[in-house]
């Protein structure tokens, strides 16, 4: 096992036992539920906008390593970005860990230690959850969401 691959599955590990921004929020702006039925994963992300920059960000919810892991991440990264931002960064994330090719990881900065899921193709949804219920949410859908 290579060390890069250890560290990265060090900091899934770290996230998921102690999830950063894991609370509900009082009186979000907007919030979307994500919910993965292939895997079980349910989840919450709330938001808290303030001229159109992700003023506050959390998510509530239960799942594997890798979606909690995810989200917790992805709450780290987004806090302080434009909604424009976040839908760039969607399609960065969602490119990166679907498609064949180049993509330059250097901008999803941490969010780099997911891309191992890759080799597990049942797990994308796992991680791209929260990424859906967040781009549901910016998109002022207070709606559920079924990855099915
Ligand atoms: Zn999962």
């Amino acid at each position: 096992m290579d060390t890069i691959r250890e560290l990265y599955q060090q900091v899934i590990v770290d996230h998921n036992n102690n999830p950063r921004n894991f609370h509900t929020m009082q009186n979000p702006t907007c919030q979307a539920e994500g919910y993965n039925p292939l895997c079980g994963d349910q989840l919450v992300v709330y938001i808290s906008l303030l001229e159109g920059v992700i003023h506050d960000i959390s998510f509530q919810g239960h799942g594997c390593a890798i979606s909690m892991a995810s989200a917790s991440l992805m709450t780290e990264f987004l806090k302080g970005k434009t909604e424009q931002q976040v839908r760039e960064l969607f399609e960065l994330f969602h490119a990166a860990l679907t498609e064949q090719g180049t993509i330059d990881i250097k901008r999803l900065g941490k969010l780099a230690v997911l891309m191992g899921v890759k080799d597990f193709p049942s797990r994308i949804k796992c991680a791209t959850l929260a990424w859906h219920a967040i781009k549901a949410a910016i998109n002022h859908f207070n709606q559920s969401l079924s990855m099915e």
